[in-house]
């Protein structure tokens, strides 16, 4: 399908904390007037957002988190890459 998916940030539940633009690895975060944006030509998918929110204004689509389980470590790692013959 290839269908792009992002966190959802419900502004209602927002409390303007600013902890998720500080978490974001990414810094595809910013606080303004409205709440919070999301660049999501930056956003990772690494779900450090909604991790630390609060009061559960964002969350991250299930079928990301369940493709960052399988396919990603801690962000910031660089893939593994198998070692040729030396
Ligand atoms: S999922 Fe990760 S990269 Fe995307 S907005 Fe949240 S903290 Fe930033
Ligand atoms: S952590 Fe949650 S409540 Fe705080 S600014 Fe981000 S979305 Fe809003």
């Amino acid at each position: 399908m290839g269908e792009t998916v992002m966190p959802e940030i419900d502004a209602s539940l927002c409390l303007l904390c600013g902890y998720c633009v500080a978490a974001c690895p990414a810094g595809a975060l910013s606080l303004s007037e409205g709440g919070v944006h999301l660049d999501e030509s930056l956003c990772a998918y690494c779900g450090d957002c909604e991790a630390v929110c609060p009061n559960g204004a964002i969350s991250l689509p299930y079928e990301v988190r369940v493709q960052n389980a399988k396919t990603a470590g801690p962000l910031g790692e660089p893939p593994a890459v198998p070692h040729g013959p030396t």
